[in-house]
């Protein structure tokens, strides 16, 4: 039987995924008894691609994924690990990714991982030391044979090289501008630190789902797999979504009124909402998406009704569905115009407003006096070469402690970054990447390298606070630099530095801007 990799990179069939969610306990729990049924079922399914198995969704603990995925493995069956950033640091996703390479499973969706919910005696603290984009090049460096040659070591040392291949999650069903282009970027670093598939987030809108696989043909990562999420829906989970307590997942006011009108069917709606989810399955084979992901299901009958359905249509019906399947919310933000032929996105003409905002580029509230003075200081700073770059770096290195500079200089730092940003002193500063914005004090999960998926209407997923990447594309935006947001080598924080100068870090070349270099624009010769 084919790998999953050989599948998507070798064959033209349009695949199909099913999630099956983890539960809390051992497999032989009472309440897991209807997970190990589904397992077993989709196991024997020659339908189905691949099984995709949860990781702590939500943030809850739930029995880790490869027990259940052990059988599957051992069906001959393709296995989807999830691997998300919030439970375990650097070095635990290191080891559980050796654990994965050992167990044989070596496909897996890497997530920064919803925030963290309640465990054993109350709240989990959440980790994130690195997040989706770290892990990934984690990954890659584990795939190309990790180098663990230590500074005193004679001979280069390294590890047997894995086969993982990696997969993520990407998202533009969020309301405004300074959501959707940061999400569409950080997808752009995604691949570029080795996702070799994507799989998008939950969302009911065929025009941004074609949004989404226009963005990426026109920015040169046409060839990248593309997964459509098809999540069937009943009327209680309509009303969980419409909480936006699932980070990232929107239900409009359209779409919960169509939900609740055929709550009150005999059926309770199910029949409509599988129909509803085979009609997205259609749209997603129409727009060119190389698979379905079916997530919402947790019987086989469902799964085999869905594709039942689809089946049923003729080849151009989608095209009707996809008109018809439009439950975006009002004042929504969209890349590309309306094509009225199709009512999906026209990827030859931008939207009308956003390019008029290309042109004008307004200054937001989040251009404030603070930004401008920052950059104008830190510039005048950490210029290599140039004004004050070379006194610093020169004071620094002939310091009694050279990781905190001359006298004084470190507590003079922390007191302006503290009263400035909330400085956290972690001595990596990524102030300078995030448009003097810290990601220790102002961001939930400590993201470096763009925005996690979970952004409410712009707010973050955790706090009642506008997300610190919504914010840093405002002022870049401004300056015609959003495309540098993120175009650069993955940001990595070195604990190590935490506590000391990274006024002296950088001058001293010590920290991550370092080793952050540059990335070419997609699209540019
Ligand atoms: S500030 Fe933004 S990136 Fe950070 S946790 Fe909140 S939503 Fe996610």
């Amino acid at each position: 039987m084919s790998t999953l990799r050989e599948k998507l990179e070798q064959s033209p069939d349009f695949l199909v995924g099913v999630e099956l969610v983890s539960t809390r306990g051992t497999v032989g729990e009472p309440r897991a008894a209807k997970t190990v049924v589904f397992a077993r079922d989709l196991a024997g399914n020659p339908r189905i691609d691949w099984v995709s198995i949860t990781d702590n969704a939500g943030g809850n603990p739930t029995l880790a994924a490869p027990a259940l995925g052990g059988p599957l493995r051992d069906a001959g069956r393709e296995v989807v690990i999830h691997l998300s950033c919030k439970d375990f640091n650097r070095n635990g996703l290191e080891s559980e990714a050796w654990r994965l390479a050992g167990e044989g499973f070596r496909n897996l969706l890497v997530l920064t991982g919803d925030y963290a919910g309640a465990g054993i005696g109350g709240g989990a603290k959440p980790v994130f030391d690195i997040d989706s984009v770290g892990l990934l090049s984690v990954l890659g460096r584990m795939n190309a044979g990790l180098d663990v040659t230590r500074a005193t070591a004679r001979q280069p040392a390294r590890l047997e090289p894995t086969q993982f291949f990696p997969g993520a999650a990407v998202t533009n069903f969020k309301l405004h501008e300074n959501e959707v282009i940061p999400q569409l970027l950080k997808m752009e670093r995604k691949i570029a630190a080795g996702a070799r598939f994507l799989i998008n987030q939950i969302g009911y809108d065929a025009r941004k789902s074609h949004e989404l696989i226009a963005w990426m043909q026109r920015r040169g990562h046409g060839a990248v797999p593309l997964i459509g999420n098809a999540y069937v829906l009943t009327p209680g989970v309509a009303r969980l979504f419409r909480t936006q307590r699932i980070p990232g997942v929107v239900i409009s006011d359209e779409l919960a009124a169509v939900c609740a009108r055929h709550e009150s069917s005999p059926d309770k709606g199910r029949a409509f909402f599988l129909e509803l989810a085979a009609r997205q399955v259609a749209i997603y084979r129409g727009l060119g998406y190389r698979g379905a992901y079916l997530g919402g299901v947790h019987q086989a009958a469902d799964v085999e009704r869905v594709l039942e359905i689809e089946r049923g249509f003729a080849p151009g019906d989608w095209r009707q569905f996809a008109r018809e399947f439009r439950y975006s919310r009002p004042g929504e933000f969209f890349v590309f115009a309306e094509d009225p032929a199709t009512g999906l996105a026209d990827p030859t003409r931008l939207h009308p407003d956003y390019e008029a905002s290309l042109r004008t580029r307004p200054a937001t509230r989040n251009v404030t006096f603070s930004y401008r003075f920052s950059k104008f200081t830190h510039g005048l700073m950490f210029t290599p070469g140039k004004g004050l770059w070379n006194l610093g770096a020169k004071l620094c290195a002939s310091a009694k402690d050279p990781m905190q500079g001359p006298p004084l200089m470190h507590p003079v730092e922390h007191l302006g970054k503290s009263l400035m940003f909330g400085c956290k002193d972690c001595g990596d500063c990524s102030l300078p990447d995030i448009a003097f914005l810290c990601p220790e004090s102002s961001c939930a999960k400590n993201q470096r390298n763009g925005p996690c998926g979970g952004t409410r209407d712009g707010k973050c997923e955790v706090d009642d606070f506008e997300c610190i990447w919504a914010r840093a594309y405002d002022r870049l935006k401004h300056e015609g630099r959003e495309e540098e947001l993120l175009a650069h080598t993955p940001v990595i924080q070195d604990q190590n530095l935490r506590g000391t100068s990274s006024w002296a870090n950088t001058w001293l070349g010590r920290d991550h801007l370092a080793k952050k270099i540059p990335a070419p624009l997609p699209g540019a010769k």
